[in-house]
């Protein structure tokens, strides 16, 4: 018996948001690697062109779109220009997210953070999944994977409301997609990372004592890196998973499994 690691997604068409930076820069750099086209999707246009070069530069197939995932009209035009530029999608992977520096407990967090939080992590999902499944159908099926954190499966002490509430309704809202599609060929999946060292994270963190408040709580006593996340999605994007549908798949370090951790 052979198992062969590479060309896990060939012939396959990758739809990333929010694959400018972060865990959605390595995903794209790891899927096209793994013989997908990738479109990297930001709304930093110029980091997501320069994603999308390095990939082919490397040898790999990679285009970029400008997009704000809160904007129904642009989300429609970044499923066409995936289509039209790749003439498929088969991975739509909704990484885009935000958790601003003001989402703190429900008595102090303003509206304007609850509403554009809600936008870009529950609705930009929603929008991707409009606009994407029917892109998907015609493809022949496919694998959405909705990033969401497993602040969705735990409450926090060092509370951002609106962005936990944001992907509890990620969670559900993947369940539900799971069920509607589960006999056209489309598998919903939840990515729940914990703590993973990028630059959502780096502002949080950058003080001492609010990280040592945290990682406390990890078992593995470290934050994830961004590889080990992709490595996740790849394994949800690829026919690896292919019996795996409306799940949430939690990529933790032990956090929602341990009441102590180690001294
Ligand atoms: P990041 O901030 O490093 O990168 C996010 C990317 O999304 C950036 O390139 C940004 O420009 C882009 N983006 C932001 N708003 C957008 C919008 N409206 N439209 C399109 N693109 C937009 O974040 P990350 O840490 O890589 O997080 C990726 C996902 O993982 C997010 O959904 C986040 O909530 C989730 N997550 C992160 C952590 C963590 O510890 N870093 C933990 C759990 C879940």
């Amino acid at each position: 018996m052979r198992f062969n690691d590479v060309g896990r997604l060939d012939g396959k068409v990758a739809l990333i948001t929010g694959a400018g930076g972060g865990m959605g820069a390595v995903a794209a750099h790891l899927f096209a690697q793994q013989g997908a086209a990738v479109m990297v999707a930001d709304i930093d246009g110029d980091a997501a062109a320069a994603v999308a070069a390095e990939i082919v530069a490397e040898g790999g197939s990679g285009a970029h779109v400008c997009v704000d995932v809160a904007a129904e009209a642009q989300v429609k035009a970044m499923v066409e220009e995936t289509m039209t530029r790749f003439g498929g999608l088969h991975v739509l992977y909704n990484n885009a997210g935000i958790m601003m520096g003001a989402d703190d407990n429900p008595v102090t967090t303003e509206m304007d953070v609850w509403h554009r939080t809600i936008d870009v992590n529950l609705t930009g999902v929603f929008l991707a999944c409009k606009f994407g499944i029917p892109a998907m159908l015609a493809s022949g099926g496919g694998s959405i994977i909705n990033v969401a954190s497993f602040v969705a499966h735990m409450g926090a002490a060092t509370p951002q409301i609106a962005y936990t509430m944001s992907k509890g309704g990620v969670l559900a809202m993947t369940r539900e997609i799971a069920a509607i599609y589960a006999r056209q060929g489309i598998r919903a999946n939840s990515l729940c990372p914990g703590p993973v060292g990028t630059p959502l994270l780096a502002e949080l963190w950058s003080d001492p004592a609010r990280k040592a408040r945290r990682v406390v709580h990890i078992p593995m006593g470290r934050w994830a890196e961004a590889e080990e996340l992709a490595r996740a999605a790849l394994f949800l994007a690829s026919d690896d998973s292919s019996y795996m549908t409306g799940q949430s798949l939690i990529v933790d370090g032990g956090i929602t499994s341990a009441y102590t951790t180690p001294e």
